[in-house]
């Protein structure tokens, strides 16, 4: 048997138990009883195991060594070397680059640091929880301090050319560097403080209907009829509910959401719905030659973030999305939304206003919660900042970002569950998604110049089309920088995006020159 096939078998088998795993997980977040939880937890860990010895076994390391020189090292700038006779497609060479991957992470770190990493996490999320709270940033901070010990420990064994935080934001978005998301935030960062600060001293809409009570059976109604008008299609996936919102693949023909809904909270469940289905039609949109395989997935976490906030912001709180939708809504809260006509609902959609809470946080401010978080973590790794004045940076930094400074570390630095899960690197990709879906956009609207007539009369399908075609089909066969240059011919580039929100809410708060 070639290498090739034999290491086709074995990740065909990793996938299989990955996807028994997410649905065991799938299950415990939406259906499970309480008391099954320990069981579960054993269940999940013998899967892992089972995992771990297809992805980075002592065989998988020689079935890798027939083309590279050392599986353990970094993969090679020249790429691999090509044995007699074979003749790899871009598809084997991007299969046999993931496989590396997944396996010089895995054999990279030692079986100690795995294991304090995950206990300490899961400890402290229980902290977390508890400190969050009681309002006591000290009940968190030891968890904190031992967190980014382990996290500097994990990036020196990854290894990184250039700062520490490099390896950290690999994990998530691979290829892309520090360097290059700083100096791209940096420059995002004082156009959407300069164009929040002209927004706010604009005349405001008026969102006031919005704070009514909607029925949730009626809520349910109108989302499942988006859901499926975007082309998420109720065979190949289904829609559920959780306390948090997510997307989970279970197999290349099982791809499920999930919302929730609050009477007071309209748009929070429709928006979120629309997000999910970004979500869940990447990952169904993947090309055929790839199923089963470690390349039926995004390719990063920006890059999957790109589509669902495509959907969610671009399309989703668009005019002509409403010019079709808000009739139909109308006909579901008759008397809700009885006085309501398409400007004023399209306003109050795109209400900009400074808050505390990045999950509530609107399209313009969203990406300083991240640039926040960014800067703040990027510190606290480097050492520059130490845990115990973190707090008090937090306040700091929201005072100059978004001109607002939380009343309690429970409204402030605890408010985010990424840290206390050890996840650093994670933040960026966030606001990364929002700059790759506004350089697609661009294109997009190239490619489809009518795109907004076919949404305004309910046809999105030219946009799921354009995103399958140039995105969605090459799964992670290419990377999130290869994806964007081939697409718009150039590197990440904030312009797109900023240029995107000057338009849209110049018109929407009717702001002088910009
Ligand atoms: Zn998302």
């Amino acid at each position: 048997m070639s290498a090739l096939k034999e290491l086709r078998g074995l990740d065909r088998e990793a996938r299989l138990l990955e996807h028994v795993a997410a649905t065991m997980s799938w299950d415990q977040e939406t259906y499970m009883p309480e008391g099954a939880v320990d069981e579960r937890a054993a269940q999940q860990s013998l899967l892992q195991g089972l995992i771990h010895e297809r992805t980075s076994s002592q065989r998988v390391g020689e079935l890798l060594g027939r083309w590279l020189h050392d599986p353990r090292a970094q993969w090679p700038a020249q790429g691999v070397s090509r044995t007699d006779g074979e003749d790899l497609s871009e598809v084997d060479l991007a299969f046999i680059r993931e496989k590396h991957r997944q396996y010089r992470h895995a054999v990279s770190l030692p079986e100690r640091l795995v294991r304090e990493m995950a206990e300490t996490a899961s400890r402290s999320q229980n902290e977390w929880v508890l400190a969050r709270k009681e309002n006591d940033f000290s009940r968190f901070k030891p968890w904190l301090e031992k967190l980014i010990i382990l996290n500097r420990e994990t990036a020196d064994c990854l290894g990184y050319s250039g700062v520490r935080y490099d390896a950290l934001l690999d994990q998530y978005e691979p290829g892309v560097s520090t360097a290059e998301v700083k100096d791209v935030f940096a420059s995002l960062r004082k156009s959407l403080v300069s164009l929040v600060q002209r927004i706010s001293a604009a005349e405001q809409p008026d969102g006031s209907f919005l704070e009514q009570p909607f029925p949730v059976p009626q809520q349910v109604t109108f989302n499942e009829e988006v859901m499926t008008a975007l082309g998420y299609d109720l065979r190949r996936g289904r829609m559920d509910r959780s306390a948090h919102p997510f997307t989970t693949t279970l197999g290349s023909d099982d791809v499920r959401i999930t919302t929730r809904y609050d009477e007071k909270l309209l748009t929070s469940a429709l928006f979120s719905t629309i997000h999910e289905v970004g979500h869940a039609l990447y990952e169904l949109g993947v090309g055929e030659e790839l199923r089963g395989t470690l390349l039926a997935e995004g390719t990063s976490l920006g890059i999957h973030e790109s589509q669902s906030r495509m959907w969610e912001n671009m399309i989703g709180r668009s005019k002509p999305f409403w010019q079709h939708w808000l009739p139909r809504l109308q006909q579901i809260f008759p008397s809700e939304l009885k006085n309501v006509d398409l400007e004023r609902f399209y306003r109050a959609i795109n209400r900009v206003a400074p808050s505390l809470i990045r999950v509530e946080a609107d399209e313009v401010t969203y990406s300083l919660h991240i640039i926040m978080r960014f800067e703040l973590e990027q510190a606290l790794i480097s050492g520059d900042l130490s845990t115990g004045d973190l707090p008090g940076a937090w306040r700091e930094k929201s005072r100059d970002l978004l001109g607002v400074v939380p009343d309690t570390d429970a409204q402030g630095v605890l408010q985010d569950v990424h840290w206390s899960m050890g996840a650093f690197g994670y933040f960026p990709t966030y606001a990364l998604g929002n700059l790759y879906a506004a350089q697609f956009l661009n294109v997009m609207e190239r490619d489809l110049p009518l795109f907004r007539e076919s949404v305004a009369q309910g046809n999105t399908a030219p946009v799921l089309d354009w995103l399958r075609r140039n995105i969605h089909r090459y799964g992670r066969v290419r990377s999130a920088a290869e994806l964007v240059q081939q697409i718009t011919g150039g590197p990440l580039d904030p312009a797109p995006f900023v240029a995107y929100l000057e338009k849209k809410y110049g018109e929407l708060y009717r702001l002088q020159g910009g």
